[in-house]
């Protein structure tokens, strides 16, 4: 799996449709201070799922449109795609180029897309799942970051490598399964109640 393409309208100092692809070997954007580096990789966190405007360095979730400038107007949406080249099948999905968009309005909500099909966050969550590339994935390493891994407490720290080890999935089903059970525990109390009550 590799990252092979990243597009951009809209999004922080992008106004204008910018594509950038990612060939083979190493990569890098150099840029002046302020002229949008990091925008990138808060574009490939966002379209991944990223809700913490703290994270995405703005004060509330509009930050991300553009906002303007004295020569041209305020954008009303923001909208980033991230295609993988999956040949190698590592996202489980049955398609060797898998396109993840993001879309969104001043008003908040999001629209996701893979492969252009419509979804849910949960989908593009689910799918990169123990791949390292989800939004908290290992594979975006932001400024600081480094440091702050190696001065978390050990339990923290273990989440990278749950991530690394494909372990995380299996996590999240079995509490997404207990979460059910519960409500199922909560259900049964509820009809023997009402049995108890009509006998
Ligand atoms: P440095 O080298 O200092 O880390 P950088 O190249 O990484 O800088 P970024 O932090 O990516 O730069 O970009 C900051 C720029 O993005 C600022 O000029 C800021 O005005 C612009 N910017 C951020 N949000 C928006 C927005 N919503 N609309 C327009 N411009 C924005």
């Amino acid at each position: 799996m590799r990252l092979k393409k990243v597009e951009i309208q809209g999004f922080k100092s992008f106004a204008d449709k910018t594509e950038i692809e990612i060939k083979n070997g190493i990569t890098a954007i150099v840029g002046p201070n302020g002229s949008g580096k990091s925008n990138i990789s808060d574009a490939i966190r966002w379209v991944l799922g990223e809700q913490s405007v703290k994270n995405l360095r703005g004060s509330k979730m509009e930050d991300i449109i553009f906002a303007g400038t004295s020569k041209r107007k305020a954008l009303g949406y923001s909208e980033v795609t991230i295609t993988f080249d999956n040949k190698d099948g590592e996202i489980p999905i049955d398609y060797t180029e898998v396109a993840v968009t993001r879309r969104m309005f001043r008003s908040g909500e999001s629209e996701y897309y893979i492969n252009k099909n419509s979804c849910r966050l949960k989908d593009v969550r689910e799918l990169f799942m123990d791949t390292g590339v989800g939004k908290d994935g290992y594979s975006i390493i932001g400024q600081g970051r480094i440091e702050e891994i190696l001065s978390n407490r050990p339990e923290d720290r273990r989440s990278i490598f749950e991530e690394a080890a494909g372990i995380v999935k299996y996590k999240s089903k079995k509490e997404e399964a207990e979460r059910k059970l519960e409500k199922t525990e909560g259900n049964i109390i509820r009809i023997k109640d009402l049995v108890f009550e009509l006998s």
